[in-house]
């Protein structure tokens, strides 16, 4: 926070006493620690009440980690060369016990204190019959007393090699002491006093003694509380200035007229009643394209749950007001699906739709280009070849984005290069995202959710089953063909052994020849080593009904619509992530039939899995199954490598602060709303550390 304040706060970790260069590149690399204020922002985990102390003939098999207050009477390293070791003698006033360092044993031979008494912290072992502590954290008896070691103890993560440096728990909360009473008088608050009273939350510089060095839980607790929450309120408002900047500041195009094209379509072609959420959503797009402003939003919506007509109403919206509209996909077979859907949604209307694709020849691309730049074209539809630089518009208005979690930042950006007023746009996403994780990840969008099904939509019913179960299994897939139904069978795919994955599908779908023959059964397949166009042909014989099985790898993953299929069998199940397998059931669904899936799996797997399964079996609800796999898999994780957006926090975590954070989330949100550009008074203080925020720390948010 207070990175660029030339102070002792920035001073590099180096210059504390008892780092030096060594332990200073070893905090640098292993915690990300340089400078003492990141020293004093790495918080406990957790706290132990350390007011007792054990005895050694108190050590039982059950004992976990004990305290324990003697002398060390002796010390030597024995062995040699990966033997070495240093070996400690500990004596408690009754008996004595052997303190053991298999690692590091030379430097901290050099630290051990010897008969000045000393508090020991450790889990005893058993080595042939006698207890012994390996690594176990020594601290001199006097300090100990002195600092109030006897009351709630911190317990900071450490690493193998800083433990190895005599940093382990104990070791780095003396250095965070020390660089706190160094800095002590340079931590300036943050909040003002009003918000802190409101919220009944500590100052910092309280909070940052009172989390290192606490006399009780409760007041660890609240000074917790008061530094994430601090934490996650800076970036809540970092966040929302930002929006703030990308629409209130940035001028966008006005649709102000409701015209011809949408009112015909909505009155004559709209083939369904829109859904009570359809229609909020539409109401929310039409607010924001009215404004002037730039419409920067982001639509969840599980998969079916009708994002498609929300595209094409907005689309209509941007054409009646004399601009053109794209949809961009994140492959061909998505493209072209949208393309064939809005056609057929269209009907007889006069607008021009275009597919522009990677594989459209170069023969056919010139007329859609050329119709693209004089503004013939309408609405345009493709994958990433839509941002290529041969692509002109005459006037974008609209961008639809649609799954956004394949495309990067950078790509969105190229869209809105290709107008003079950046065009309106609009991220539509299957995954459903984490509240909390949207709030920060998408933190400069606005966030809209279509979490209504359209009507007669059955929940698809999911079973796990075993290998034993499979003769069943195949039973009831035969049952579903000859009732006239499609079923999707689908095998994992992982990058590292695409071999052995690859192995698996063939095995898998020979066996599936032999078990459902020709003539009577007819099975395409469909895996990532296939050319586009063959795998292209493949689908679109399985969306004929062609053929009654598609046997596949993820590529199917994306967005194909086949409302015949009832039946999706997931195999190797425990080696599929939640919204992957979420995402692949909602393959099937798709039409009036009772659909299902069957996840199956070998007889063992790991706890995480079965997680991942009773969840699946349990719930067909893609927000409930997204916050179990943030649970799971962290928010980094959730958001995949490709375009993280979480942000990187020193002393909150997006998982265990979600409180804390949609409390920061509402409160910045009223604090902006009714002091825009933060001039009053009592908000100078939150402007003068936002300032410097937004200045030293540009990037909290992805930002577009
Ligand atoms: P998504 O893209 O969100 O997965 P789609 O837009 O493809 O979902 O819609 C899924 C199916 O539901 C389509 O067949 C669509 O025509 C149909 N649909 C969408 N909205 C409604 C509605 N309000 N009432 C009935 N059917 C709808
Ligand atoms: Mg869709």
């Amino acid at each position: 926070m207070s990175n660029n304040q030339p102070n002792s706060l920035t001073t590099s970790i180096a210059y504390l006493k008892g780092v030096g260069p060594k332990r200073a590149e070893l905090l640098q690399t292993e915690l990300g620690v340089f400078t003492f204020f990141d020293l004093i922002q790495h918080l406990p985990f957790r706290y132990e009440d350390r007011s007792k102390f054990h005895k050694i003939s108190d050590i039982t098999a059950d004992s976990t980690s004990l305290q324990f207050k003697g002398d060390i009477v002796s010390k030597k390293m024995v062995g040699v060369g990966r033997q070495a070791r240093l070996v400690a003698v500990f004596d408690d006033g009754e008996s004595t016990m052997e303190l053991v360092w298999f690692k590091g044993g030379k430097w901290i031979m050099g630290q051990l204190p010897v008969d000045i008494g000393v508090v020991i912290y450790g889990k005893p072992q058993n080595y042939k019959g006698k207890w012994n502590i390996p690594h176990p954290e020594v601290e001199r008896a006097d300090q100990f007393e002195s600092r109030g070691g006897g009351g709630l103890h911190p317990v900071y993560s450490s690493t193998e090699k800083l433990t190895s440096r005599g940093l382990h728990s104990s070791g780095l909360g003396r250095l965070i002491r020390l660089a706190l009473g160094e800095v002590h008088r340079e931590i300036d608050e943050t909040l003002s006093d009003q918000m802190m009273a409101q919220l009944q939350l500590p100052g910092r510089m309280e909070a940052f003694d009172k989390v290192h060095s606490p006399k009780t839980p409760q007041e660890a607790e609240r000074a917790l509380k008061r530094l994430r929450f601090e934490e996650l309120l800076y970036l809540q408002l970092t966040l929302l200035k930002q929006k703030q900047a990308m629409t209130v500041d940035m001028e966008g195009v006005r649709f102000e007229k409701v015209g011809g094209n949408f009112n015909s379509f909505y009155n004559d072609n709209l083939p369904f009643e829109l859904t009570g959420a359809q229609k909020r959503v539409m109401k929310e797009i039409r607010a924001d394209l009215n404004t002037g402003w730039h419409m920067n939003r982001l639509l969840q919506g599980d998969v079916g749950s009708g994002k498609t007509i929300i595209a094409l109403l907005t689309a209509l919206l941007a054409i009646d007001n004399g601009y053109q509209a794209c949809i961009m996909a994140p492959t061909e077979i998505l493209a072209q699906q949208h393309y064939n859907g809005i056609v057929e949604l269209l009907g007889q209307m006069d607008i021009k739709v275009e597919l522009l694709t990677g594989s459209v020849s170069k023969s056919a691309r010139r007329p859609m280009l050329d119709g693209l730049e004089s503004g013939e074209v309408n609405i345009i539809i493709g994958t990433h070849a839509l941002i290529e630089p041969g692509v002109v518009f005459k006037n974008l208005g609209l961008a639809v984005i649609d799954e956004q979690h394949k495309f990067g930042v950078a790509q969105r950006s190229k869209l809105w290069s290709k107008a003079a007023i950046s065009p309106h746009v609009l991220v539509m996403t299957a995954t459903p995202i984490p509240r909390t994780l949207a709030m920060t990840a998408y933190g400069d969008l606005d966030c809209s959710v279509l979490d209504e099904m359209p009507p007669g939509r059955k929940e698809i019913k999911t079973v796990h089953r075993t290998d034993g179960g499979r003769l069943a299994v195949n039973n009831f897939i035969e049952k579903e063909i000859l009732e006239g139904r499609q079923v999707y069978i689908v095998y994992p795919l992982i990058e590292e052994s695409a071999t052995l994955d690859h192995k698996d599908l063939m095995d898998g779908y020979e066996s599936l020849t032999r078990r459902f023959p020709l003539p009577k059964f007819r099975i395409g397949v469909v895996h990532g080593r296939m050319k586009p166009h063959d795998k292209e042909i493949e689908m679109q014989r399985f969306a004929k009904g062609t053929t009654q099985i598609l046997v596949a790898t993820t590529v199917i993953e994306v967005g194909v619509n086949v409302p015949n299929a009832t039946l999706m069998v997931i195999e190797s199940a425990e080696r599929f992530g939640l919204s992957q397998m979420h995402q692949l059931r909602g393959r099937v669904g798709r039409g009036a039939d009772q659909s299902y899936c069957i996840l199956m799996t070998k007889d063992e797997f790991s706890n995480e899995a079965r997680r991942r399964l009773e969840t699946m079996c349990r719930t067909n609800d893609g927000f409930e199954i997204a916050e179990v796999d943030m649970e799971i898999r962290g928010p980094g994780d959730v958001m995949g490598t490709q375009q993280s957006g979480v942000p990187d926090l020193q002393m909150a975590d997006l998982m265990r602060d979600r409180e804390i954070m949609v409390t920061a989330r509402y409160i910045a949100g009223q604090i902006l709303e009714e002091d825009p550009t933060l001039d009053s008074p009592k908000n100078q203080i939150l402007k003068i550390n936002l300032d410097r925020i937004l200045e030293g720390r540009p990037n909290w948010s992805r930002i577009s």
